[in-house]
Formats: structure tokens, sequence, C-alpha cells
């Protein structure tokens, strides 16, 4: 069941978002676009490198993803939007190819590792 769950998921956001199962979904915080399809992971803003045009300094030819994450999240409803600017925990790579869904709902997603604290918190 979790992993038909995980599969459905899958089918669902990889065409639309490129998700790649991180299993920590942030997508309604980063104006429906992935963090993860950023060549370095980037999951609070940017890098330093982006280009005049705007473009990823890994990848010449694409937008940087956070340059669209912003421009997205200022059409998202404002309960969302807000949440651009929180502070993203680190990546869990033990929750990668698990359901977010599952992972949401568990509450496993929010679990930090040990010695992480956000200065919100
Ligand atoms: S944040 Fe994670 S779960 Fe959400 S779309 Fe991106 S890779 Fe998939």
């Amino acid at each position: 069941m979790v992993q038909l769950l995980a599969t459905i998921e899958h089918a669902v956001k990889k065409p639309v978002w490129g998700c790649t199962m991180c299993g920590q979904c942030v997508l309604h915080k980063t104006g429906l676009t992935c963090p993860m399809t950023c060549p370095k992971n980037l999951r609070n803003g940017p890098c330093g490198g982006v280009r005049e045009d705007g473009n990823c300094e890994v990848e010449p030819d694409m937008p940087c993803v956070w340059v669209k994450a912003q421009d997205r999240s200022e059409k998202m409803p404002r309960t969302w939007r807000e949440q651009f600017d929180d502070l993203r925990p680190p990546v869990d790579n033990r929750l990668q190819g698990t359901s977010s869904w599952k992972n949401l709902l568990t509450g496993r997603d929010k679990q930090v590792p040990a010695g992480w604290q956000s200065d919100e918190e």
C-alpha cells in the first residue's frame, strides 16, 4: 500500500513538477516550483551564481529554479505566499523515494536531523 502511494505520487508529480520523490514536499512554499530540480538542490533560495538573464550558473540554458519560484509564489494564495521565506530544514536523504503524502500525514517530514534548529523556533 505504501509503495502504491509512492508510485501514484510520482506518476502525478513527475510530469508536472519534475518531482524526484525527496519525500519532504515543499511545493506549496515555493510557488509550486520544485527546489530539487535546482542542480544544487537548494531549498532555501538561490546560490550566488544566478546569471544576469536569470538563468542557472550550472545549467546556462535553464532558468534559475529560484527566480521561477519567486515569480510564481507571488501568484499563490496568501497563506502559501507567506511561507516562501520560511527557513526549510536540510533534506533528509533517508526519505528519498518515499511518499511525501504519507510523510506529511505521519509527521515524518517534520522530523529534522539531530542538532538542527530553525531560528524561528
Ligand atoms: S519537493 Fe520533493 S516531493 Fe515535492 S515535488 Fe519536489 S522532489 Fe517531489
